[in-house]
């Protein structure tokens, strides 16, 4: 089985056929890791420079170990260490690096619609989206998607809320394309000034203000970050504020009687979006979606790669 695509520049692009099989695919790189030799030969000679002109944690470290563990060369660029504070264009940065024969390239970026710049004018260098401004962050999606499965054995049919900066947040909108696509119903929630007019209708999704409801009806609550980064003007008023309104808190959860899977994207305000007893709960996945995304950009580099051997 081949993807529908050379890059993986969104979630938007992609068919729900693309999702299983990214998404299987994942689950055998999943036995791979917990092996005790966990590092395989898929994408030796194959070459990847991974390009972050924004900051990263997570994703950077991940997608890293994911290409180590495919016994893949990779070369690391921090945009702030390089010609770039130079004035050099991004299409003659990436040229040159393409000159010294690079097979693929993992992409952030602040500028939404880098990516998609980058592979129409590199069409046979693969291009992986890591993030681009606020559009979307597609691996995120996809181990939240595997994170989801493993927990609730499906997609389909589960209640998947999203509460908080949906506006700036690359994550809700690759979430919102992914979980539409695999027959989940989503809905989301938070302030009015951070909830795009268009989604309801164009994106089929349901919107509920008021976070008690929205918690009430739904199976997973995943917890977004406030891209203040990203705001340049006032759309709320405080952080306390926020919390009061929004915070998912354990004084809310007991309130509603009902096992509530909770996930986070990461980097966690605690006391902000999700209180600390929250997030370190029983019922919280958040580190296992950490786990699980090497495994998912294991599979994504893998299937993007062309080779056909995916383990020994
Ligand atoms: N780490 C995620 C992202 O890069 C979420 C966040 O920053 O809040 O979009």
């Amino acid at each position: 089985m081949q993807l529908s695509t050379k890059h993986l520049l969104g979630i938007k692009d992609l068919l729900p056929s693309d999702i299983s099989l990214i998404l299987s695919t994942a689950q055998q790189f999943k036995e791979v890791l917990q092996r005790p030799i966990k590092k395989v030969p898929s994408l030796r000679d194959v070459t990847i420079v991974n390009l972050f002109y924004e900051n990263s944690t997570r994703t950077r470290i991940s997608f890293e170990l994911a290409e180590k563990r495919l016994s893949a060369d990779t070369i690391n660029f921090a945009a702030s260490a390089s010609s770039v504070s130079k004035g050099e264009t991004l299409l003659d940065t990436v040229n040159n690096i393409l000159s010294m024969k690079v097979d693929m390239v993992v992409m952030r970026h602040s500028a939404s619609g880098a990516p998609h710049f980058l592979s129409k004018h590199l069409p046979d260098t693969a291009i992986v989206n890591a993030g681009d401004g606020i559009n979307e962050h597609p691996t995120q999606a996809l181990l939240d998607a595997f994170s989801i499965t493993e927990k609730l054995g499906t997609l389909e049919g589960k209640k998947i809320l999203l509460i908080g900066d949906i506006m700036h947040s690359r994550v809700a909108l690759s979430n919102i394309y992914l979980l539409t696509k695999m027959g989940a119903e989503v809905m989301l929630s938070g302030p009015p000034t951070l909830m795009p007019k268009y989604m309801e209708a164009a994106l089929g999704v349901k919107i509920e203000y008021n976070l008690k409801k929205a918690l009430a009806w739904c199976d997973v609550a995943n917890v977004l970050r406030i891209q203040l980064e990203r705001q340049n003007q006032v759309l709320f008023s405080s952080l306390r504020e926020y919390n009061r309104a929004y915070g998912v808190t354990s004084k809310l959860l007991s309130e509603i009687d009902k096992d509530i899977v909770i996930m986070h994207p990461g980097p966690i305000n605690r006391g902000v979006e999700i209180d600390s007893d929250v997030a370190d709960s029983k019922n919280s996945v958040i580190l296992k979606q950490v786990e699980n995304g090497v495994a998912v950009r294991m599979a994504v580099l893998y299937l993007l790669s062309g080779k056909k051997e995916l383990s020994s």
